[in-house]
């Protein structure tokens, strides 16, 4: 069962399921919201983590990665799809980066795809959602997914 309510001014979807009340945030379509930079994130925004799991996993069938500003939080999170499970970065920056290539996405915030330049490797460096400093290098698609979602973090769509 699926319910769409207006909140504070915000439209949420409420899915009840076996675990609970699932709440689903509205993706954010207007580009000059998404092109506002957001701020780093601390402790205190463990629920807009939740949020994202929640609101990805609705859209799971289209969508492999998310930012918190496409559900209207302007701080530095992200979430992406590794397939069996999803790995939350905090405050990720990317220190390496190998390999240029052009390629065309697409984005749930927008209509069709858009040509863009990527890198075939990258080395990050966040906070897991228990806030330990992780350092990481990923490849090819993984790598695309988090290069995409950290430019919504810098409010650049595509
Ligand atoms: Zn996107």
């Amino acid at each position: 069962m699926y319910l769409r309510i207006k909140y504070l001014g915000m439209s949420l979807g409420i899915l009840f399921t076996w675990k609970g009340i699932i709440m689903i945030r509205e993706i954010i379509k207007d580009e000059a919201v998404l092109q506002q930079k957001s701020v780093p994130a601390g402790p205190g925004d463990l629920q807009i983590v939740q949020d994202l799991k929640d609101t990805l996993l609705a859209h799971k069938e289209h969508c492999v990665g998310m930012a918190a500003n496409m559900i209207g939080f302007h701080k530095n999170i992200i979430i992406i799809s590794l397939g069996v499970f999803n790995l939350v970065m905090i405050n990720p920056k990317i220190n390496k980066k190998f390999k240029p290539y052009e390629t065309e996405e697409g984005c749930l915030s927008l209509v069709g795809t858009r040509k863009t330049k990527r890198y075939h490797s990258i080395e990050v460096t966040y906070l897991d959602e228990h806030f330990k400093q992780q350092r990481q290098t990923f490849s090819d698609f993984p790598a695309q997914i988090i290069q995409h979602e950290l430019d919504h973090c810098q409010g650049i769509i595509i």
